[in-house]
């Protein structure tokens, strides 16, 4: 494998920047571009060293510097590394990077740190994943989950699931291939214990995947309600700044308004959309497609309504919209007088809270409602937690294979039968782990990485 080089820390000034490089020839091209004030060769240095000295093109000094080596395999990427400290100017960074470049390392590209870790079994995929969950993690609950993947609590359930299932797989196939053999037996009550006790096993983080994603990833999240009902303010108070436009003339959040805010531990992907009457007004009617369309396609619908207002029809065709989705309703203005009763909306919304949104603690009656609803209230991130689409994809799939064998084996087909979808459940487990990937996976995967991890 090549060398490669990027800047790892961000493509702006602070106060240290550093190149990475990675690959056979690390050491020999970061010894062309540094001497050290003590003398030392970079190819003497020990792994987990540093020296402090000067980056050079060819004698002419470039910046103060300090080298840190690491030598395979002791390093993240298993190959040897070198980490040129230098001053976190985006100017002196393209400068010692383009040296390094001059002197036979290619560019990184994104994650591709990461993924020489992955490819050297360093880590791997569904650890490789969380790497970009510790970075991006904007609180304790993220970051804990994050962290205990990237320990590799996840990849340890799977691979003791999929042991579990290769035993059983193997024993079938010996039991079936070689009748003539004196192989004991497959005894199909036994198999079908062993097989829902994975099964178990995978529902459970199936279950939590959903709340820890509220946590992990974001809630991807829509508010509508007829124009007027307090979408904006709610927003704002959410956001804790004034991002949407509130007035009070009907119809003037027009555009959707996006923002993604944390509330406790849970993130919310904020649309804020225009009413969904149908109107004919061509601008207004373009948000409103759009707030349609997003009801549609969200995870969470914050549906609002005006308490000081009878429930007119477009109040109950957003009922009506939101009956089949997970949704909480918000009855606004609680201050002014009553013209419904809450109840008429739990009818289709089962959770339901009453509130004005011009009131303080209108942000912690949101909070508790959500945590219940997207069901982090008790939720340990202690435990194994899934922690990306992808992985939910896999677990979901040999879930489901697995509750085939088992149907097999309840239904009296054949070995053959019951071992094809044992083997579909490891097949899908072996690939979550990235032991069997293909190459579209890992590429796919490390493609939401940034440069320089
Ligand atoms: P939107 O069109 O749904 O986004 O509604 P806005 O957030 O722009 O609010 C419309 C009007 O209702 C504004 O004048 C707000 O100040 C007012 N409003 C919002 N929430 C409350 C509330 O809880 N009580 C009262 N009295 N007025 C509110």
């Amino acid at each position: 494998m090549s060398t490669v080089a990027a800047i790892a820390t961000p493509n702006a000034a602070g106060g240290i920047g550093i190149i990475r490089i990675s690959g056979e020839d690390a050491i020999k091209i970061t010894e062309q571009c540094f001497k050290s004030f003590s003398g030392k060769k970079v190819s003497d240095m020990k792994g987990y060293t540093a020296s402090y000295g000067q980056v050079t093109d060819k004698d002419s000094p470039v910046d103060e510097a300090v080298v840190i080596v690491y030598r395979a395999p002791k390093s993240y990427t298993g190959e040897d590394v070198c980490e040129i400290c230098c001053h976190g100017g985006l100017y002196i960074m393209q400068k010692v990077l383009r040296l390094v470049f001059s002197l036979g390392a290619s560019p990184a590209g994104p994650g591709e740190f990461t993924k020489r870790a992955f490819l050297n079994g360093k880590m791997d995929l569904i650890q490789a994943e969380s790497v970009m969950n510790v970075i991006s993690a904007s609180g304790d609950a993220a970051l804990n989950a994050a962290r205990n993947t990237l320990k590799g609590d996840v990849s340890k359930k799977i691979s003791e699931i999929s042991s579990l299932l290769i035993s059983s797989a193997a024993a079938l196939a010996a039991w079936s291939d070689y009748p003539d053999e004196d192989i004991p037996a497959v005894e199909s009550g036994e198999l079908r214990k062993t097989l829902q006790s994975a099964l178990d096993s995978l529902n459970k983080l199936l279950q939590r995947y959903d709340s820890g994603k509220a946590v992990t990833q974001g809630v991807n999240t829509v508010i509508c309600g007829k124009p007027n009902v307090g979408k904006s303010t709610l927003m704002n108070v959410l956001s804790g700044c004034a991002r949407s436009i509130v007035t009070s003339v009907a119809g003037t959040t027009r555009d959707v308004v996006e923002e993604t805010v944390r509330i406790g531990d849970i993130l919310l992907r904020l649309a804020d959309t225009a009413g969904i009457r149908d109107t004919d007004d061509e601008v207004e009617s373009i948000g409103i497609d759009m707030a349609k369309e997003r009801i549609d396609t969200a995870d969470l619908v914050l549906a609002v309504f005006d308490v000081s207002r009878p429930l007119d029809s477009e109040d109950r065709l957003l009922l009506e919209l939101c009956k089949e989705k997970r949704c909480l309703a918000i009855v606004n203005k609680s201050d002014l007088e009553h013209s419904f009763s809450s109840a008429e909306i739990q009818k289709y919304i089962p959770v339901t809270i009453t509130l004005s949104a011009k009131n303080e603690d209108s942000f912690n009656t949101i909070k508790d409602a959500l945590e219940n609803i997207l069901g982090t209230a008790g939720l340990d991130f202690s435990q194994e937690m899934l922690t990306a689409g992808r992985q939910y994809d896999n677990v979901k799939k040999a879930a489901e294979c697995i509750e085939e064998a088992i149907f097999a084996i309840d239904s009296l087909l054949t070995i053959d039968a019951v071992n094809v979808s044992i083997d579909c459940a490891i097949e899908q487990l072996l690939t979550l782990t990235g032991k069997k990937a293909s190459e579209e996976i890992v590429n796919e995967v490390f493609s939401k990485f940034c440069v320089g991890k």
